[in-house]
């Protein structure tokens, strides 16, 4: 008995140390996502299937909303343009922002994106791979004005 004193820190110890390292090693775990994937969008202001999780609503100290978007592969949002701007924040997979008049850029994880306002824009997922986004909306202005939807010319040229 007297030599649990010295085992029992021993035993946890070892525990901690193997917990941690399952951590660090298990894949799966590192897959996970970072922010909830929310509830399927239903309204029409999409083309495919997307999922919004509002993390932050605009308040008095923040006129900025963040929501996490997560955009399965074909999907996209109709153009649109914010009259405070937005910025995008990529957290996984690959997609497409586009402004009107420019090129499509091609977005991966790790990537940010700075929407001006009121410029018409949209962005997706790519054709064959999911995309997830944080949206960092101004509030101030006004809302999201919605226009016409990306037709799949649009989409795919
Ligand atoms: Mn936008």
């Amino acid at each position: 008995m007297k030599n649990l004193k010295y085992i029992l820190p021993i035993a946890i110890a070892l525990f901690t140390a193997c917990s941690n390292n399952q951590k660090m090693e298990d894949p799966k775990q590192q897959n996970e996502l970072v922010f909830p994937q929310g509830k399927k969008i239903t309204n029409d202001n999409f083309t495919g299937t997307a999922y919004l999780q509002m993390l932050m609503d605009a308040d008095s100290l923040n006129s900025i909303s963040v929501g996490n978007v997560t955009f399965e592969p074909g999907a996209r949002s109709k153009w649109h343009t914010h009259p405070a701007g937005q910025i995008l924040l990529v957290t996984d997979g690959v997609g497409y922002y586009q402004e009107k008049g420019q090129p499509k850029k091609i977005l991966r994880k790790g990537d940010a994106i700075k929407c001006p306002p009121d410029v018409p824009h949209w962005h997706g997922a790519s054709a064959d791979t999911a995309f997830v986004q944080l949206a960092i909306t101004g509030r101030e202005k006004g809302e999201t004005v919605w226009l016409e939807a990306v037709t799949d010319e649009e989409y795919h040229k």
